[in-house]
């Protein structure tokens, strides 16, 4: 007993409480800097990483956590740092990271009122704020859930019981073939959420893109018709907005005017760009979002919130209830057993953290300015990142950036390169670009053909920033292009 007391001592909490504070601080100032002597990320092999690890717990020196934490920060990528450039994940408010100490300190689990008072409160008062924000208005409700791949899972179902039946839920859909439409750029845990629901390949219409990567309306009606007499019941579709590779958003909508042409659920997979909406300049690629039937957006990519953290909105709220629903006739007491405080009834979590928090603690000390100047700060970045390419001749853009998300390539056109060895190229820059750790950026291919892919998320990055990355892939890749001439590689 007495080696379980020490371990909750309070002023023992106090102490190691206030230490992380002071270090998370500094490391924040660091990181946010932008000192050049410090690196975004100290890229090592795992299997060397983890050697380091074993030994020092080995060697007892991570008994202290002060020390777990230094090391910790050392082997881990900067989100807050304003050159990295590459996946879609916010560097976190400070604010709402001290949220996520209250939720892991109180761990009210949520699934029933009674074990989460204020979190349950607090969530419905973020969702139903942030659905305001995005323009719906007060039928339009939801809950927040972990990750924008369970929301959009969890909005199938939801589509499923709202266009089939609530009882396919005791009955299964095997006999149904129950279908979907997305484009082929869509994010994969769509083709998964509908392989998950057991609808296999014929279940799953994969739309072209446009040159531009949006869906092509005309292969839409196309797909759809032809679905349909090979017997495929349609009851969703789904809208990227934005893509993740490219960044695309598809024509909402045209989709949505489709969805009701046809008695379709239109759900919209907006984890990264639904939040365009709160930036006026930004909004006009996001039209068409409020005629969803449902929407899913990450908090944890644009809208500065710790990992995991998605609104799942449903138009009309009520909808919410229908997705682990077993009978039809619970409908009709909607109203009366609404419970909307019993977030486990509609989650497909069970237990889960107090996500409420992190966004209710921002909007309630910063008000909503803070987001939108946030939104429009860092897609003001990708439109300059997007000039700076289209004006340099060693550059081609994917396609012009909607909001924060540039896919560009180094063209090599002094050289003869084919598309592999063009692919093979930016490949190869990107790597060094991740051993040096001066940058961070990405990569991805679309249609045989791979980019440079980033994700301006800091909002401190500067335009001077991203001409020195533009200047450090120039220089990585003619260098490798002389090295590779000199081998005999290429001509
Ligand atoms: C990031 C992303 C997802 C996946 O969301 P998670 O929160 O990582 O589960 C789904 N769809 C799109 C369009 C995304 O950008």
């Amino acid at each position: 007993m007495e080696r379980i007391k020490a371990a909750y001592d309070a002023e023992r909490f106090r102490e190691q409480g206030h230490q992380l504070v002071d270090q998370l601080a500094d490391y924040w100032a660091q990181a946010l800097s932008a000192d050049p002597r410090v690196p975004v990320n100290r890229y090592r092999d795992p299997n060397e990483v983890y050697a380091d690890w074993r030994a020092a717990y080995a060697s007892g020196d991570l008994a202290d956590p002060q020390r777990i934490w230094e090391k910790v920060l050392a082997d881990s990528i900067h989100v807050h740092h304003p050159r990295y450039m590459g996946h879609q994940v916010a560097p976190p408010l400070p604010l709402a990271a001290l949220a996520g100490l209250v939720s892991d300190s109180l761990n009210n689990g949520m699934a029933i009122y009674e074990m989460g008072q204020a979190a349950s409160v607090i969530e419905r008062i973020a969702v139903e704020e942030t659905a305001r924000l995005l323009g719906f208005d007060e039928n339009t409700g939801g809950f927040l859930t972990s990750g924008g791949t369970l929301a959009n899972l969890t909005a199938l179902l939801t589509a499923r019981a709202a266009k089939v039946t609530p009882e396919v839920w005791i009955n299964g859909d095997q006999e149904l073939q129950l279908g979907l439409l997305v484009s082929e750029a869509a994010h994969y845990c769509v083709d998964r959420a509908a392989r998950i629901m057991g609808w296999g390949d014929r279940g799953i219409t994969k739309v072209k893109t446009t040159a531009s990567g949006q869906m092509d309306l005309r292969d839409l009606l196309e797909k759809y018709k032809q679905g349909k007499t090979e017997g495929v019941k349609y009851i969703s579709i789904i809208g990227s907005a934005c893509t993740t590779a490219l960044g695309v958003f598809d024509p909402l909508d045209a989709l949505a005017d489709f969805a009701v042409a046809h008695e379709l659920w239109f759900h919209i997979d907006g984890a990264h760009g639904a939040a365009l909406a709160l930036a006026p300049e930004y909004a006009h690629h996001i039209a068409g979002l409020t005629r969803a039937d449902s929407v899913a957006m990450d908090y944890h990519k644009m809208l500065l919130t710790p990992t995991l953290c998605t609104g799942l909105f449903y138009r009309d709220h009520r909808e919410s209830y229908r997705t682990f629903q077993q009978q039809a006739d619970y409908l009709m007491e909607w109203e009366a057993a609404d419970q909307w405080y019993n977030l486990g009834r509609r989650t497909f979590e069970c237990t889960k953290l107090m996500l409420g928090l992190k966004v209710f603690v921002q909007l309630s000390h910063f008000g909503p300015d803070l987001w939108r100047d946030y939104v429009t700060r860092v897609c003001d970045n990708g439109r300059d990142l997007g000039r700076l390419i289209t004006a340099d001749p060693d550059f081609e853009l994917a396609t012009l950036p909607a909001a924060n998300i540039v896919c560009f390539r180094y063209r090599a056109s002094d050289f003869n390169l084919n598309r592999d060895e063009l692919n093979g190229l930016n490949r190869a820059v990107r790597g060094e670009i991740l051993q040096e750790g001066h940058f961070y950026l990405v990569q991805t291919t679309v249609n045989e053909i791979t980019w440079l892919r980033c994700t301006l998320t800091n909002p401190f990055t500067t335009t001077e920033q991203l001409r020195e990355m533009l200047a450090s892939v120039r220089e990585k890749a003619r260098r490798l292009l002389r090295l590779r001439r000199e081998l005999g590689q290429i001509q």
